[in-house]
């Protein structure tokens, strides 16, 4: 028995025989042809491959369809494809040329210091793959996992997820990799336990060899003994037992043993996100962040907008959805603008981004209005962080009523409209945003601790700012709740932090109306909450 330390990248714990998944060696048979041979091979290539991810893109949706867009556009990138041209054009195969350049763009990309780009390194590798695949003759089938199993390789790319039957995956363990890489991200939301940075161990294991995966504690155990597999047998009905329990919650109505009603909104970015959110017994959706339909410069129009948000709502079951208009900025960029900006965490970003971009802004509230005939839909600002600001946006949108009732299109007048307030301006100044045409307000906590302590988010040297009880942020949000009392309309909180059940708690106890998270925790931040009494007896 031998045990292994990483990284847990999705929580739970599974055993059973490990599926070796090889990513493959360069081909040792490859004929060169000539130059103008290679490329003609290479061109043919590229449409195939573009022609592949379309096909997966149509069946997928949510995040997976995003990654595959992404990887779709690199196939257009002018400097990738020069790059591979030059090579060609040297008298290297296109195989290999496609390998080569594909890894260093990777590297050059994974070197950059931003977080959304160097994650996107892998996407291109991944691309770059199947087009070394075309090129070499090999199948780009997923491959056919007889029994379930733990997949364990030096990583995992984003299409090994998308192609493989889920029901077949136990756990995933990889010698590499990040948590915040799109497999980890993807491994998360579709609930598959996995541990990342095992080391080149996992890779000497056999397939079929049977192990346990506990990423609850980031360690796998080889050759396990009868009395670790008994641990675990023990764990795991307890982990099948706690899950179904919490299940059980589902249509019970979240009130505190004083009888608080509380609110239990999830966090999304997609359609396939509400569906499994309100699967997963959420009031709705406290925060859509919209931005996520943004790819690289495809900024979607009025239509496509409106089309989403429609389908949003068809999910939800009659349930509120709160889409936040486009939060643009230094970790969310929208390229290809005509008038190139600089991001900064301190620039535009948020609604400040939209204010300077009327037309992108008007766009998405039209599109917000129109759809909101056919459900119970929401509006919130991202980053309000003045009366001024916030009185601007509002401008917008009875501008964009007007134009809607000019032309005769159908369009809801009555749509709630929110500010998140995550900014320590907003939350000084509450009482004058809440008191002008507010409904409800969001406080987004990431953001008010990062702008409050100073802690960039994105850095985990900073982390400790954002877990416990941050108190300077405390106050703000008394303010905040305040404010909200006074006009009565309900405050919720929807940072990562009040995923932890003692601080969702703090946030009930200070006024807190109701919480938006992600919807995998919703239920045990409601079995918390079940248990509360607000009221002190004597
Ligand atoms: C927040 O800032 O707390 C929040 C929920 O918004 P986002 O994470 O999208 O910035
Ligand atoms: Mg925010």
């Amino acid at each position: 028995m031998k045990k292994l330390q990483g990284i847990s990248a999705s929580p739970g714990l599974v055993m059973g025989p490990i599926y070796r998944l090889r990513h493959g060696i360069a081909g040792l048979t490859r004929v060169v042809e000539l130059p103008i041979h290679e490329q003609a091979l290479f061109d043919a290539a590229v449409i195939l491959a573009k022609d592949e991810i379309l096909q997966m893109e149509e069946k997928n949706d949510g995040p997976q369809r995003d990654i595959l867009m992404f990887q779709r556009v690199m196939l257009e990138d002018y400097s990738l494809l020069e790059q591979i041209k030059e090579c060609i054009a040297q008298g290297m195969g296109a195989a290999r040329a496609v390998e080569h350049v594909g890894k260093e763009y990777a590297a050059m990309i994974e070197a950059i210091d931003d977080e959304y780009l160097s994650q996107r390194s892998i996407d291109v590798l991944d691309v770059c793959r199947r087009v070394v695949k075309i090129l070499d003759g090999e199948s780009r089938m997923p491959p056919q996992i007889e029994h379930p199993s733990i997949l364990v390789s030096d990583r995992i790319y984003p299409s090994d997820l998308i192609g493989i039957d889920k029901s077949k995956i136990l756990g995933i363990a990889t010698s590499a990799g990040s948590v915040q890489s799109h497999a980890a991200i993807m491994a998360r939301i579709m609930g598959i336990p996995s541990i990342i940075q095992l080391g080149a161990d996992i890779l000497n294991c056999d397939d079929r060899q049977f192990i346990i995966l506990d990423a609850y504690h980031a360690q796998v155990t080889l050759n396990p003994n009868e009395q670790a597999i008994e641990q675990a047998q023990m764990h795991m009905v307890h982990q099948d037992r706690s899950r179904n329990l919490l299940l059980g919650l589902k249509h019970q109505p979240c009130i505190t043993k004083d009888g608080t009603s509380v609110t239990l909104f999830a966090n999304c970015s997609s359609a396939q996100d509400v569906r499994q959110a309100i699967e997963l017994g959420a009031d709705g959706v406290g925060l859509l962040r919209s931005e996520f339909l943004i790819a690289g410069d495809h900024v979607p129009g009025e239509e496509e907008q409106y089309l989403h948000y429609r389908q949003c709502l068809s999910v939800a079951e009659g349930k509120p959805i709160t889409v936040c208009t486009f939060d643009i900025g230094e970790d969310r960029k929208l390229e290809g603008l005509d008038d190139p900006i600089h991001y900064s965490a301190l620039g535009l970003r948020g609604i400040r981004f939209q204010l300077a971009h009327p037309n992108l802004f008007l766009n998405q509230i039209r599109a917000l209005l129109r759809a909101a005939v056919y459900g119970n839909l929401r509006v919130i600002f991202p980053l309000i962080t003045s009366p001024a600001d916030w009185e601007e946006a509002l401008e917008l949108v009875d501008l964009a009523k007007r134009q809607l009732r000019q032309e005769g299109v159908p369009f809801c007048d009555e749509v709630p409209i929110g500010a998140m307030i995550e900014v320590p301006s907003a939350a000084l100044l509450a009482d004058e945003i809440l008191g002008n045409r507010c409904d409800f307000v969001n406080i987004g906590t990431n953001d008010l601790i990062q702008y409050t302590y100073a802690a960039d988010r994105q850095d985990s040297r900073m982390s400790s700012y954002f877990t416990g009880w941050p108190r300077a942020v405390s106050r703000l949000i008394d303010m905040v709740v305040q404010a909200a009392r006074y006009y009565k309309i309900p405050v919720y909180a929807c940072g990562v932090n009040a995923s932890d059940p003692d601080t969702a708690e703090r946030y009930i106890r200070q006024g807190v109306t109701g919480l938006s998270l992600e919807s995998g925790c919703l239920m045990q931040i409601k079995a918390h909450l079940l248990d509360v009494d607000l009221v002190p007896r004597s």
